[in-house]
């Protein structure tokens, strides 16, 4: 195995003083595991990246709603906790790469299939997911992912604020999913982060944004633009024509039903796997 440089470094300067018929460590990091249980390791594995991929030493993790699902049995997971990520690019086979600070699409298609044929990589029956499904996440000092889905990161922005890319590009799919003309009256139930993000997003292109909510801090946080919030939906107009569910339970919120679309989840009219795409409500 190749060690990463980082790690390398830190090894040289350990062996200097290790006695040399000592065997060397294992090469191992600290990971934020789950498996029934959840618990901090630092005796976790460093993940090898397999051709085309890259090592990402991870400088920023971010904590998501669909990680607190996955501890509640969400996907059945176990491994590495952790889906959204700044890192820094520390090996890969092409040389462009390393060093390179990124974040990551985290559905890994395999590239092949029908899917994968159609541009449609994210619905990818045999894809891995980033912390979700089949691949440890990022919450550990290094995560590996496709190099296709590595986005390299302008340097005016910073990592607590990149750290947002991927939940804001799941609020993004609604734009993916509803073609919106401007005119309609959009009602955004949940005041998580997500359903913030979407509400931002959705009042870039409409002007009649209503987000509704259980809780006054978060609604004052997510005032910008024309956006209404509201702490019950008793108070939202009837006849909205798009309703975005950014809750767990938006049956609670008690708005009536539209048009609706779920941010992270798969287009309407798409038929095939379930998909965690990204980013859950929240
Ligand atoms: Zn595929
Ligand atoms: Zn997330």
């Amino acid at each position: 195995m190749q060690m990463p440089a980082s790690r390398a470094r830190q090894r040289s300067t350990r062996a200097s003083w290790d006695n040399e018929m000592t065997s060397m460590p294992s090469q191992t990091m600290r990971a934020v595991v789950f498996d029934s249980t959840l618990r901090l390791v630092s005796d976790y594995p460093v993940p090898q990246p397999s051709p085309g991929w890259a090592l990402v030493q991870v400088r920023t993790a971010g904590i998501c709603q669909t990680d607190m699902e996955i501890m509640r049995g969400y996907m059945a997971f176990s491994g590495v906790l952790g889906h959204e990520f700044i890192g820094t690019v520390d090996q890969c086979d092409d040389g462009s790469w390393p060093g390179k600070r990124v974040a990551g699409e985290i559905n890994a298609a395999c590239g092949r299939c029908e899917w994968c044929r159609a541009g449609l990589g994210r619905h990818c029956p045999n894809r891995s997911v980033l912390g979700i499904q089949g691949l440890d996440g990022c919450m550990a000092d290094y995560c590996v992912l496709p190099t296709t889905n590595l986005l390299e990161l302008p340097t005016d922005i910073p990592d607590d604020r990149a750290v947002f890319l991927e939940p804001l590009s799941a609020a993004c799919e609604i734009l993916e999913q509803v073609p919106l003309s401007g005119g309609e009256h959009v009602v955004v139930v949940g005041d998580g982060r997500l359903g913030i993000l979407c509400a931002w997003v959705i009042s870039t292109l409409v002007e009649d944004v209503t987000l509704v909510g259980h809780h006054r801090e978060k609604l004052d946080t997510a005032r910008w633009r024309t956006i209404r919030t509201m702490l019950s939906a008793e108070n939202v107009p009837p006849g909205a024509d798009i309703v975005i569910s950014a809750t767990p339970c938006p049956q609670s919120q008690g708005v009536p039903p539209g048009t609706s679309a779920t941010p992270g989840q798969q287009p309407p009219g798409h038929s095939g796997p379930p998909t965690p795409t990204s980013c859950r409500a929240g």
